[in-house]
């Protein structure tokens, strides 16, 4: 790929490679634990990219041998025992759908091997040192093998044991099965399973990737939040200290506005509400700014393939007059979401001196949002490698 790193870490859409793999396994709600093999010197970056996309928890990083062969014995010995089935999957394949993981892992479960290919399509040419050609292959009955390689963990070990004893190197895990004389069912792929090899497979790749976006999902989200108001505490919305006799009490910076903004967010991506993911009873929140909890939203949400299409937020409050800091409000809170400040759109509301935050006991806020899919990750997130 003429790159310092290897192809793996290579970016589609702004994502590596590998986290597309990952994310495409994590949709599969059959599979377990992810070991990923990455070689020694790529280990801490390996680490590094698992933790920025939030992949840490499913995966296990192990640094890998010279030969493919050697890099899956090491992740095969870290294989749980009790595991009916492993995967073996190229990290270079990152277009494999769930959908044919699945119809691998129904053959390999029923047959106890199974292998994703595709049919020869093309003339094969068998060619000469001085490339002349020699003779043309036949290539019925010839097949492409692809991965995942799905393979029932007892007979790959005994596969494995076969070959040592034999000192037999195969280059695919396929091969070590038909070496032992254990058959092996192929499971019609598509082309689309695309190894990233050249440079030429990535612009491939980001085209069959933008037509999946062409249609991107939408998903609403709504968050309501209010606070206290009392003497002795600052008042802070959106993350911008506003001058005022009385402040917000929380927990937190008690930032109402970016509370109902975070909220938002977590309930347009299915996932639940702020005080789950950062409980007032965890000291390590107290008086945190808000503004870093919507930083952390948004990258739960980029783990989740989800960015923040637009937002419309409104303040409730008698007092003070807001509108001449909406601005910096506007750029702030834009830059913690990772957007236009245009996407970010505020508004102030008095409630004619009713209730609560007319009598200034309080001030509320709603958020509404829309975020939309990044189809495997248009939003580069930030992850910088170079
Ligand atoms: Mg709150």
């Amino acid at each position: 790929m003429g790159a310092s790193t290897p192809k793996q870490f290579s970016k589609l859409l702004g994502v590596p490679l590998l986290i597309h793999t990952i994310r495409a396994f994590r949709q599969v709600p059959e599979l377990g634990a992810i070991i990923v093999v990455a070689p020694a010197e790529h280990q801490e970056l390996t680490c590094a990219l698992l933790a920025h996309y939030q992949l840490s928890d499913h995966c296990t990083v192990v640094s890998g041998g010279r030969l493919r062969q050697d890099s899956v014995r090491i992740g095969l010995a870290l294989v749980a025992s009790g595991s009916p089935l492993v995967v073996v999957h190229d990290a270079a394949r990152p277009l494999i759908t769930p959908a044919d993981i699945q119809r691998c892992l129904k053959t390999a479960a029923s047959h106890g091997a199974a292998i994703l290919a595709v049919p020869v399509k093309d003339t094969l040419k068998a060619v000469a040192a001085d490339a002349a050609i020699h003779h043309t292959v036949e290539r019925e009955g010839l097949w492409q093998a692809q991965t995942p390689q799905v393979i029932r963990t007892d007979l790959l070990k005994a596969a494995f044991a076969r070959a040592d004893q034999d000192g037999f190197v195969g280059t695919d895990e396929a091969s070590l099965l038909e070496h032992g004389g254990w058959p092996v069912m192929v499971v019609q792929g598509s082309g689309t399973n695309l190894k990233i090899t050249r440079p030429d497979d990535l612009l491939i790749a980001e085209a069959l990737l933008m037509q999946k976006q062409a249609a991107p999902k939408m998903r609403i989200g709504h968050g309501f939040d209010a606070h206290r108001l009392v003497v002795g505490r600052p008042l802070i919305l959106g993350g911008l200290t506003i001058p005022h006799e009385l402040g917000l009490l929380g927990h937190s910076d008690a930032d109402v506005l970016t509370h109902a903004l975070c909220d938002a967010i977590l309930g347009a991506i299915g996932a639940g509400d702020i005080g789950r993911h950062f409980p007032d009873s965890d000291p390590q929140y107290q008086g945190i700014s808000s503004i870093r909890l919507l930083a952390q939203v948004i990258d739960l949400a980029a783990a989740k393939c989800f960015h923040l299409a637009n937002a419309d937020l409104t303040v409730v409050a008698e007092r003070p007059k807001l509108a001449s800091y909406f601005p910096a409000m506007q750029t702030i809170l834009a830059k913690a979401c990772r957007v236009e400040p245009a996407a970010i759109n505020l508004k102030a509301s008095t409630t004619e001196k009713m209730g609560y935050t007319g009598r200034e006991e309080g001030i509320s806020a709603h958020a509404v949002v829309l975020m939309g899919e990044s189809a495997g990750g248009v939003v580069d997130n930030g992850f910088a490698m170079e």
